[in-house]
């Protein structure tokens, strides 16, 4: 069987027809044009919808569900309550969808994706308690307890990204001060780095990769740059590492999960990156003697949200067919 999995990012729309393995067969993707409106946003994910279950089609790739990963919570009847980095609220998106595409639609927070994923297709596969991290233009976060995504009461829970961790020079836009994707995501990375410019600190690095233009500098960019030495481009990754375990350490608190994945568009930075995490990780636990979860770097990497999508519509899928 074949499902159709959307992963609706800040930053681009990516989506892909994923078979039952979470192995991703044929691929598209396009810019999010936050700034077009939420109207223009649907238009684009069902157009290129449309356009990959035909070349679908060609292969005998048949979609038979299709799932979505969001950045922001969704309720039971398929409505997106807020997308924060998209400026959308109470989006009827599983309404909007089932009526173009004309399948059964599943669309999920992103984190919940992420975590189906880990836990069908991944590093999570029969592990009890584990979390999965994706750091993109955001964080997204999925708790697995019981070998079950856990999304709390209200489905608003596993909201690891909006998790205080320290005071920062600027204010998280769930309106609050201090959140770990302020200090871990690729938009905050970026933001540092253009803070510490604007104070007067220099990286040729960088000057050399944009073109002595600022504004043009992308998450990529500064891990590139720090991984050749730039001063600059290494306090700021320093930084988001150093957070980022901090917020590993207090999920300890709270869960002791067996297992952390992280996945999305900065875990590409890979073991040079995952060996800072586990450095401050290490500094940061409490009670030196206990035990701190095994950190890993997903297979899927920045691919963790189509096939996380997909998983959504897999599970959803086959429930559905069960109770038929
Ligand atoms: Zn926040």
């Amino acid at each position: 069987m074949y499902y159709l999995g959307i992963d609706l990012g800040g930053t681009n729309i990516k989506m892909g027809i994923v078979n039952e393995k979470g192995e991703i067969l044929l691929k598209n993707q396009v810019y999010t044009n936050v700034e077009s409106g939420s109207d223009n946003i649907i238009s684009n994910i069902i157009s290129l919808s449309k356009k990959l279950i035909k070349d679908g089609e060609d292969y005998n790739y048949i979609v038979k569900a299709v799932g979505m990963g969001v950045p922001g919570p969704v309720d039971e009847n398929g409505v997106v309550i807020n997308c924060i980095n998209l400026n959308w609220s109470e989006i009827p998106i599983v309404q909007i969808l089932k009526k173009e595409l004309m399948l059964p639609i599943f669309v999920e927070n992103d984190g919940n994706a992420a975590a189906a994923c880990e836990l069908e297709a991944g590093l999570l596969r029969g592990i009890n308690t584990g979390i999965v991290l994706t750091l993109g233009t955001g964080i997204g976060g999925g708790i697995i307890i019981d070998g079950k995504s856990y999304t709390g009461f209200h489905k608003i829970g596993a909201e690891i990204g909006h998790m205080i961790v320290g005071e920062n020079f600027y204010n998280c836009n769930c309106g609050r001060n201090g959140c770990l994707e302020t200090f871990s995501s690729a938009n905050a990375l970026i933001k540092y780095v253009k803070e510490l410019l604007s104070k007067g600190e220099k990286s040729s690095s960088l000057y050399s990769m944009c073109n002595g233009d600022f504004s043009k500098i992308h998450g990529a960019m500064i891990i590139s740059a720090a991984k050749e030495g730039d001063k600059t481009a290494n306090k700021a990754v320093e930084r988001a590492a150093f957070y980022l375990a901090r917020g590993i350490i207090n999920l300890v608190a709270v869960l002791d999960p067996e297992k952390i994945v992280i996945g999305g568009g900065m875990s590409k930075a890979g073991e040079w990156y995952l060996d800072k995490i586990k450095k401050f990780t290490e500094e940061e636990r409490y009670f030196q003697e206990f035990p701190i979860p095994e950190i890993v770097i997903s297979n899927f990497k920045n691919n963790i949200g189509i096939v996380g999508a997909a998983m959504i519509a897999k599970l959803n899928y086959i429930e559905k067919a069960e109770e038929d």
